[in-house]
């Protein structure tokens, strides 16, 4: 670590100061180039061609990203290697220095104008500027790379969206992204059109939501303008299409989809499609489409992790610049399991609150304000889920949580599963006890007290509990 992102860590011998910018270049060339061929192109294309190298003082390589998000990841992961392979060059240089350039503002101004400019002659001779906005839906401006924290539920879906949004060539097609509601789907898309808008603004890109298209379709029928219509889509360099089992059952929107869908991957274009289910789990989709679907990457936004949920409530905290302390985040990422849409959703609630009100945030006011969302929420785990999960987790028979067998090897987990009962369900210490092989109460709150001793007095155990505790919980 001592070579990161610390201005104190000046080297003696190179009290010259600032390098020539040329040379700078130069150098910065070399080194990305070597870093290129080590971690290829698609890491490159997304970590490193951003970086702007400002100028070497003091033995520090001063360089800029676009975004904090970026920033962090470089520092964690390549600063290390570009300071090494610039020392190779430049033996004087100690460390390099990665901050935020702030460049975004005036890069949003440049789109801008960039978007109100007719295309240059020549890209799509089809299609006026003003049907090529017309198209597409709007943007949601929050939705970028830079806000959409991932974990293992959602990293791989994520990296496929990233794939797609920084290649030159189309990796796969289409790219097909599922998964629950709320879950992430709208925000990738987006982010895709994002980027490609900002680095590519060339390329054209249609986002929209399946019930757009059919409406759309549904409309040029009526209106005689199937033929525009097709040309619209046709000439897309990049669609993407959300929502896609809104079409299912839809015989002929689904036709032209399927037809368009066609025309454009034939081309090379670029596909992306969301659904809440599998192409193959898709119930009234035609079988040819289905298969199409399936052709490319299909990429899953599976349900979130605890651990996802509290990363993306503090990145929503980072940008409230609003403090909340951790237990409360800690309790939320707890309680709100269903969605990322509803956790959002429950944050901003308590912060407005808290504002309007000129309250603390606290578990109490939380729960308070939340209490219609905690409720929904409270996912009933039952005993029996407890049992099956902890007889599965401790490797016994699910019988042997209501056995009379007293072998440590089944009483602790045992234990363990009334432990857990008392912890997450409402019932009460008989009915606990009764679900387990008909014991007595008192047998359940020695089981309790015994596992709270076990906890403290030895990490493994407790760390164990967490677990279960947290796949209980889901
Ligand atoms: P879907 O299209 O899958 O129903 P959305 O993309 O609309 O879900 O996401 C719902 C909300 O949750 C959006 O505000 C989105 O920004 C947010 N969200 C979902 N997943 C993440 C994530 N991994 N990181 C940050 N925000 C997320
Ligand atoms: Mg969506």
């Amino acid at each position: 670590m001592d070579s990161l992102n610390s201005g104190s860590e000046q080297t003696k011998e190179t009290e010259t100061s600032d390098t020539e910018p040329d040379v700078v270049n130069a150098q910065w060339k070399a080194v990305s180039e070597s870093l290129r061929e080590e971690i290829g192109e698609a890491a490159y294309q997304s970590w490193i061609k951003p970086i702007r190298v400002r100028n070497i003082d003091k033995g520090i390589v001063h360089a800029t990203v676009p975004t904090r998000f970026m920033r962090d990841w470089i520092v964690a992961h390549y600063a290390e290697r570009i300071a090494t392979l610039w020392q190779d060059e430049v033996p004087e240089v100690a460390s390099v220095d990665v901050a935020v350039r702030n460049d975004r503002a005036k890069k949003a101004a440049r789109e801008t104008i960039k978007r109100q400019t007719p295309p240059p002659a020549g890209t799509h001779p089809s299609t006026s500027p003003s049907s090529r906005e017309g198209v597409s839906a709007a943007l949601d401006s929050r939705f970028v790379f830079d806000n959409f924290v991932f974990g293992k539920p959602n990293e791989f879906a994520y990296a496929a969206a990233r794939r797609v949004a920084e290649a030159d060539r189309v990796p796969f097609n289409p790219l097909f992204l599922y998964g629950g509601v709320g879950l992430g789907k709208t925000h990738l898309m987006h982010a895709i059109a994002w980027q490609i808008r900002q680095t590519t603004p060339e390329r054209r890109v249609v986002y929209l939501s399946a019930e757009k298209f059919m409406y759309r379709f549904v409309q040029a029928i009526r209106e005689s303008t199937t033929m525009d219509f097709k040309d619209q889509f046709r000439s897309v360099d990049v669609l993407m299409i959300d929502d896609v089992q809104f079409i299912a059952g839809k015989e002929s929107t689904q036709e032209e989809f399927f037809h368009t869908f066609n025309a454009l991957v034939d081309q090379g274009r670029q596909m992306v499609i969301s659904a809440d289910k599998s192409p193959s789990d898709l119930v009234g989709m035609e079988e040819r489409l289905v298969s199409r679907l399936n052709c490319g990457l299909v990429a899953d936004n599976h349900a979130t992790t605890y651990e996802l949920r509290l990363g993306i409530l503090q990145s929503k905290v980072a940008n409230l610049k609003t403090d909340i302390p951790p237990k409360v985040m800690e309790f939320l990422a707890h309680k709100i399991t269903s969605n990322v849409r509803e956790l959002e959703g429950g944050l901003n609630r308590i912060v407005a609150h808290s504002q309007l009100i000129g309250r603390d945030i606290t578990i109490e006011a939380t729960q308070e304000v939340l209490h219609d969302l905690l409720r929904a929420n409270d996912r009933r785990v039952t005993i029996e889920e407890i049992q099956k999960q902890v007889a599965s987790h401790f490797n016994i028979r699910i019988s042997d949580m209501h056995s009379a067998r007293r072998a440590r090897s089944v009483a602790r987990p045992r234990q363990v599963a009334m432990y857990l009962s008392k912890q997450l369900t409402a019932r009460s210490l008989p009915e606990i006890g009764r679900k387990f092989g008909g014991r007595d109460h008192t047998t359940v709150m020695h089981a309790v007290k015994k596992v709270e001793e076990l906890k403290t007095s030895d990490p493994g155990f407790a760390e164990d509990i967490e677990l279960l505790r947290r796949m209980l919980e889901g």
